[in-house]
């Protein structure tokens, strides 16, 4: 390696702690004097591979990134080296860097999406063969997709394997600590403005939900791991189903934007058990570390299996006769369908950028098999809505859902949505939060208002149809019009 600076190319690694490419880059630097720039490149072109820029930035994912690298830039104004952002295509603007700076090295943590893993060997492969250092590690996953083997050698396909083989492997190695400081390139290195990038929405702030629910960022992420693991973690195992209460850790956006590290959400875990003695929740401990072991999988899955995002992982689906319903695509994503639990979620998902995953389940199952929608339309509206788009967990979510993926629920289990809106928001508090227009309802009516007696709708000065919609479909018909469906594909 020569001796000029260090470029450290962040990516989904929005933070300073645990940052195996920033730590490398710093202990270059501490070695022999060398100097380190930090940099984060807004790649959210590429219109030839038709394949979506580096963090797959929907609305509601800009409107994080923008805060998510503003904290970045402070940590690293503290640290002493600024960050450079620079918006283009990632080869060309680290190839101008490089040649601007007459960098040594360039280091980043790897990235497992299929544009990303075929655009990164380029780099690499180019770097090398001007003799300028490119390494790459692992910032993102416990276990690097190709660790992770049958035993015939080849990848998995079904969860519970795959956790078992992961949790067989020595645990994941303790998190770094951040750099105390890092030496700034004193040369000229211009860095774009991050207003410039208008990645948050204007006219109208649609976002304005998600200002007081979500603190982007390293230090909002500590602190949202902290305390779940205080307040939460004791009722994980039996309460992280229950859409009205606040039992999950809302880790997910963290976790996509690389805020925090799976590793440091494992030894978190690991620090309460060793912190509370006898009273701490072995089984919510258990089954939080195994949603993490999930995030894995469908990492495992995308890093196999590409087209995932796009393709059928069970191909005999490519024959599923789909239906074309704009109108019921709109009544579902405006949340709007007539079917309270499915509204509540479609409304919480705009509002905040967020849906609690048993609802997810549950609006996902409505889509793709009480209306016929292909899954597709489904994953694209959830990648441009929620904070957490992650092209892994929601290409894996929606192919689960839809029957079409790898150990996916059976395509003949649909979801009532009554039935599920009764046992899994009993008291009726999250589709009254969401659904006000039909808070009065009684709870034995509001999860299926259209059953309640003129008189009752009366009392809650209701009008179905005018106040809220009538059900979009009649759930017994449309249940049996997907069983129909799906027998057409089922022997192919
Ligand atoms: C149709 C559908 C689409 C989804 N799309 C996404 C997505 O785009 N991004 C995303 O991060 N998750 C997605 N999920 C998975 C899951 O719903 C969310 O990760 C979870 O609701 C996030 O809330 P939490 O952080 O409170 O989860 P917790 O229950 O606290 O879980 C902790 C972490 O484990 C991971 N995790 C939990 N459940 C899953 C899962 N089923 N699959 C993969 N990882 C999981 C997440 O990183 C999560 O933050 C989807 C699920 C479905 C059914």
């Amino acid at each position: 390696m020569g001796d000029g600076p260090v470029i450290v190319w962040f990516r989904q690694d929005l933070r300073i702690a645990d940052n195996p490419a920033l730590s490398a880059a710093a202990k270059a630097a501490g070695a022999d004097g060398r100097t380190v720039i930090p940099v984060f490149v807004l790649d959210d072109a590429a219109p030839d591979t038709g394949a979506k820029g580096d963090l797959c930035p929907g609305g509601a994912s800009r409107w994080w990134l923008h805060h998510s690298l503003a904290a970045l830039g402070e940590a690293l104004d503290d640290l002493g080296a600024p960050l450079v952002l620079r918006r283009g295509r990632a080869a060309e603007v680290i190839q101008e860097l490089v040649d601007a700076a007459g960098a040594a090295a360039v280091f980043w943590n790897r990235c497992y999406e299929p544009h990303a893993v075929a655009r990164d060997r380029k780099i690499k492969s180019s770097l090398q063969d001007q003799g300028i250092g490119a390494r790459s590690f692992n910032g993102a996953l416990l276990f690097e997709p190709w660790e992770i083997e049958t035993s015939s050698g080849g990848p998995y396909r079904v969860y519970t394997p795959f956790w078992k083989a992961c949790l067989a492997r020595p645990g994941p190695e303790a998190p770094g600590r951040a750099p105390e400081s890092l030496k700034a390139y004193d040369g000229k290195i211009e860095s774009e403005a991050l207003d410039d990038w208008t990645l948050l929405p204007d006219r109208p702030n649609w976002a304005q939900g998600f200002e007081d629910r979500w603190t982007p960022g390293e230090a909002g992420a500590r602190a949202r791991l902290g305390d779940f693991l205080d307040e939460a973690l004791a009722d994980y195992a039996d309460g992280r189903d229950r859409p009205d209460k606040d039992f999950t850790s809302r880790l997910s956006p963290h976790l996509h934007f690389g805020e925090i590290s799976p590793r440091q959400v494992w030894h978190g875990v690991e620090r309460a058990r060793q912190t509370s003695g006898s009273g701490f929740p072995e089984q919510g401990a258990r089954k939080f570390l195994s949603e993490i072991g999930w995030r894995e999988f469908c990492h495992h899955l995308l890093f196999h299996f590409p087209t995932l995002p796009h393709g059928n992982y069970n191909d005999k689906f490519d024959d599923f006769p789909w239906r074309n319903d704009p109108g019921g695509l709109r009544a579902w994503q405006t949340g709007q369908t007539g079917f309270p639990i499915v509204d509540a979620g479609m409304r919480q998902l705009w509002a905040t950028g967020w849906m609690h995953n048993r609802v997810r389940m549950i609006v996902a199952s409505f889509l793709t098999k009480d209306l016929l929608v292909h899954w597709r339309h489904g994953e694209a509206w959830f990648r441009d809505t929620l904070v957490d788009a992650d092209l892994a967990n929601n290409a894996a979510g929606w192919q689960w859902v839809a029957g079409s993926g790898a150990d996916a629920a059976p395509y003949f289990r649909v979801f009532n949505p009554m039935t599920q809106g009764k046992k899994f928001d009993p008291d009726g508090d999250y589709v009254r939060e969401w659904v006000p227009e039909i808070a009065a309802l009684p709870g034995k009516y509001l999860q299926a208002p259209w059953t309640a007696p003129d008189d009752v709708l009366a009392e809650a000065e209701l009008e179905l149809g005018r106040d809220y919609p009538k059900p979009i479909v009649d759930h017994k018909t449309a249940r049996e019009r997907a069983l129909d469906a799906y027998g057409q594909i089922k022997g192919s």
